[in-house]
């Protein structure tokens, strides 16, 4: 409620009318993006403009970094997460308490009776709009803790450490389960919303500023109320075919946070609607787009192959490390393939022995939280006879917490999943051995990535070759990039995942690195290999 109160939407500003404009963060920022040749945005606010070009306006060139995430921010953007905090926050803007004595509501009623003669219907409509909003507060309060015990009931969702995301479709058991209830929510929103905007026509708008910065805001919160319901209707009713829904669970055991989200399918078509149709130039930009130095998949991902292809160029630069000096990849044919019982301890094992030895900075990056904890539990007590910190995500804490903790304790090993394959920035000796436990083929049942294979396949392709691989490969240059990110950095990369020298996919992943492998067939040439290299 407090980013409610500082932040700025179009619906409830003022503009020229505001007493504030001269002093206005907003406006001056507004300015600057007029006078500016360049502007620099994320991923984010591009896609927010595209629905509402209020803060950018007309621009012709875009350049998009980290262009390998585009689709997924794109997907998100496209689609629509609904939680109870839709409802919630703007109810609460409108009317803060039960004795309904803060709110935009109560504000208006106060200014409007003391400056003006109120019309007669005005206060029985005041009342039925305040009654209103404690009843649509309660139904949608009510639907979300049902769905969120729903998901408990039918999945488990607590007995994990994360948030379930769980595909929804006409058959699935908690869509069925609440269907009836989303629907009394839309309806309910729907009435709310046609009562608040029969209290708000006619308010002499013209005559008072307050009527109307007060109007604005009820408005604003009007419009956040409509769409929602308009969301939820959309999933609740299927509407688009080439889409995929579900449900997130909350990450809190005690929340009732969950979201009923949806995501088009059809992002590439979307994009060049959206983008590539629109400017001048768009150039896509990434250090790990290619996957084995091409970029055809990324450009059908990102629709860049509906463009005609004499609009299309594309330019692979070269790094500017010296890979051949400044990295070693290791792999080691020894460790069992990650399906086998005996991966994780003997994985554990492996790098107990090697960060003992080498007392290196060293971070392995898993796949599944689950096999992060089964190494930490191994690996935590073995290293602190070794007088070796062990951090973990999700156990030792958060993100920037470890990765602060890891940086100053230089012979620290940190175990990190999903958020620690991109983004993590450490130099120098602090991190010198990077071990990649599993290769990071997408989750089978996540709802993007399984509808994207399924409409894949439908198309008569094959989603294992063209999407699950290279999406793999992708993520996986992404956690290489972790190693070396200085012209001084050395640095050794394990690779643990045995399917990459024995299935026929691995070729896909060897030809992306940046340098050759070597195998290496026993831990004490790899111990010898990797001390000899730092
Ligand atoms: S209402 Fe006034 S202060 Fe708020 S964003 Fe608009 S101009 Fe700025």
């Amino acid at each position: 409620s407090l980013w409610a109160k500082v932040r700025s939407e179009s619906p409830t500003c003022l503009g020229s009318r505001c007493p504030y404009r001269k002093k206005c963060f907003v406006q001056k920022a507004r300015s600057a993006v007029v006078d500016a040749q360049i502007v620099v945005v994320n991923h984010s606010l591009l896609f927010a403009e595209m629905a509402d070009s209020s803060v950018l306006g007309e621009y012709e060139h875009i350049v998009i970094d980290e262009a390998h995430d585009l689709e997924e921010v794109a997907a998100e953007h496209f689609g629509d997460r609904i939680t109870s905090w839709n409802f919630s926050i703007p109810l609460s803007e409108l009317l803060r308490d039960s004795v309904a004595t803060k709110g935009h509501l109560p504000e208006l009623l106060a200014h409007f009776t003391t400056n003006f003669e109120v019309p007669e219907d005005f206060s029985t409509t005041y009342d039925y709009v305040v009654s209103g909003v404690e009843t649509l507060r309660r139904i949608a309060d009510a639907l979300f803790t049902d769905i969120t015990n729903k998901l408990d009931l039918i999945y488990r969702w607590r007995d994990a450490p994360y948030s379930l995301h769980q595909r929804f479709h006409a058959g699935e058991d908690v869509y069925i389960a609440t269907k009836n209830s989303i629907k009394r929510l839309i309806d309910a929103t729907a009435r709310f919303c046609a009562d608040l905007g029969m209290l708000i026509t006619g308010l002499p708008t013209d005559e008072d500023d307050e009527i109307d910065r007060l109007s604005r805001e009820i408005t604003g919160q009007m419009t956040k109320l409509a769409e929602a319901g308009e969301a939820l209707k959309f999933m609740l009713e299927l509407t688009n075919p080439d889409a995929v829904y579900w449900w997130e669970s909350p990450i809190r055991q005690d929340s009732i946070d969950s979201v009923m989200c949806w995501a088009p399918l059809d992002v590439a078509e979307r994009l060049f609607d959206a983008v590539h149709t629109q400017k001048r130039s768009c150039v896509f930009t990434s250090a790990t787009m290619s996957v084995e130095h091409d970029f055809q998949y990324i450009k059908h991902r990102l629709g860049l192959d509906l463009v005609e292809p004499e609009r299309v160029f594309d330019i692979q630069l070269g790094s500017p490390y010296d890979f051949q000096s400044q990295l070693l990849v290791l792999y080691p044919e020894f460790i069992p393939e990650p399906n086998d019982k005996r991966y994780i301890p003997l994985l554990s094992d492996l790098i107990a022995k090697i960060s003992a030895e080498t007392r290196a900075g060293s971070l392995a990056l898993f796949t599944s939280y689950k096999m992060l904890k089964e190494a930490y539990s191994y690996l935590s007590p073995t290293l602190a006879d070794e007088g070796i910190l062990v951090l973990a995500q999700g156990i030792s804490g958060g993100r920037s917490q470890l990765t602060q903790q890891f940086i100053s304790d230089k012979e620290s090993v940190l175990l990190g999943t999903e958020s620690f394959w991109q983004g993590v920035d450490v130099r120098g000796e602090a991190l010198q051995l990077l071990f990649l436990t599993k290769l990071p083929f997408s989750v089978p049942t996540d709802p993007y990535f399984s509808a994207q294979c399924e409409r894949i396949q439908r198309g008569g392709g094959d989603s294992f070759r063209e999407y699950a691989v290279p999406r793999a490969v992708i993520k996986f240059r992404q956690g290489i990039g972790r190693l070396i990110r200085g012209e001084e950095d050395v640095g050794v990369l394990i690779l643990c995942d045995k399917r990459i020298g024995t299935k026929f996919y691995g070729q896909a992943f060897t030809n992306s690195l940046p340098v050759d492998f070597e195998r290496v067939y026993s831990p004490s040439e790899l111990i010898e290999k990797i001390s000899r290299f730092i």
